[in-house]
């Protein structure tokens, strides 16, 4: 089997006025991604995604990797994966390299799948759970004047949908995010998980303080207290703070999460599949993290096709530790409006409140509605 083409979409969705939402990195506008679809000379074809700025995604894809994989075999997905980084390497070792090997290697996946008839979380081993249990990703900065009203609201909304756990942002001051906090939890009662994301907004000292703030109100994790850079600094945070801290998907490759997992610098590790260098490199991720007793919950974040490949390695992530009563996997589900991630599939995604089915089928188990595709194409 050889490669015999591979396309790039870049995909863009303006978010209208009433759905421009807020993080601590600032107004959210526009929703896009870039897709890369690899085809093989008998006809078959995968599908992945990158993560971050598109149209840099997609030169690199072009310019780099393409000629790179046409007439590869692309069951190699561990000889590609290393011949794309150990080419760039010097220029590449972190960021929009790494984000669109990643988009090569789960298209190379897709393709795996489909060609031995088998779903993706097979090849990976097979899985310790066939659904998996969701949290609501969303509670962002609303633009009105009672933005806690709005969230105490939102969450009630969460919590009717039946989702058991929800996570919030904060990062807008320690006031305002205190404000906000006890907002959800008095909306969402105590028996929820409620965990916050300051989008490394603070420093050590800032990020300590909310965290022993808003200890009373029990929060599931606190996730990027501090900028990706600093791991001296999630050390200190974890230590001044009763509650678990999350971290990750701002890294990269397995050299990237080295330290963090080595240090023990989280509790819970999210490297995003999209980002982190696809299946291939995120196994090997998990590896290290289950030498040092992490925790894996996946970032999820961009279309479809994240979504589907990443439920697929949540699939296949053994429990940290073993038990009876093992603690659950976690999937992050994005509940911003975005129609890259609720219309791409032409077969949507099978959810009873927070529980997700795997998908079934060979490979990712997702056909691409083709006219979404094209209504979005940038
Ligand atoms: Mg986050």
């Amino acid at each position: 089997m050889k490669i015999r083409d591979v396309q790039s979409h870049v995909l863009r969705h303006e978010l209208p006025a009433a759905e421009v939402f807020g993080s601590a990195k600032g107004w959210h506008t526009v929703r896009q991604a870039l897709l890369v679809e690899i085809t093989t000379e008998d006809g078959l074809s995968g599908v992945g995604e990158a993560y971050g700025p598109a149209i840099v995604n997609k030169t690199i894809v072009d310019e780099l990797y393409r000629p790179r994989l046409i007439g590869r075999d692309p069951l190699d997905t561990s000889v590609i994966w290393e011949d794309l980084y150990g080419t760039f390497r010097d220029y590449g070792r972190k960021g929009m390299p790494i984000a669109s090997i990643s988009a090569v290697d789960i298209a190379l996946w897709d393709l795996k799948g489909k060609a031995l008839g088998q779903p993706v979380y097979k090849l990976l081993g097979g899985p310790f759970r066939t659904r998996v249990r969701a949290y609501a990703t969303g509670l962002y900065r609303h633009q009105v004047p009672d933005n806690a009203g709005a969230l105490a609201r939102e969450a009630e909304g969460y919590a009717r949908e039946g989702f058991r756990a929800m996570k919030m942002k904060v990062g807008f001051g320690i006031d305002e995010d205190t404000t906000n906090v006890r907002a959800v939890r008095e909306a969402i009662g105590p028996d929820r998980g409620l965990m916050m994301d300051a989008n490394h907004a603070y420093d050590v000292g800032h990020a300590i303080r909310l965290g022993q703030r808003v200890e009373r109100y029990d929060i599931g994790w606190f996730e990027e207290p501090v900028v990706p850079e600093d791991v001296d600094g999630y050390l200190q945070v974890k230590q001044a703070v009763r509650m678990p801290i999350a971290g990750g998907e701002a890294e990269y490759t397995r050299w990237g999460f080295r330290e963090l997992t080595a240090r023990k610098a989280v509790d819970i590790l999210q490297p995003d599949i999209c980002a982190c260098g696809g299946f291939t490199e995120a196994l090997r991720i998990a590896a290290l993290a289950s030498a040092n007793g992490v925790t894996v919950f996946p970032h999820v974040w961009g279309t479809s096709v994240g979504l589907f490949a990443s439920l697929h390695l949540a699939a296949a992530l053994p429990p940290n530790p073993p038990a009876m009563l093992a603690t659950e996997l976690l999937f992050e589900l994005d509940r911003t409006p975005n129609p890259l991630r609720e219309q791409l599939a032409a077969v949507p995604l099978t959810r009873t409140g927070d529980l997700i089915e795997l998908p079934p089928g060979p490979g990712l188990g997702l056909t691409l509605d083709r006219e979404i595709l094209k209504r979005y194409s940038a």
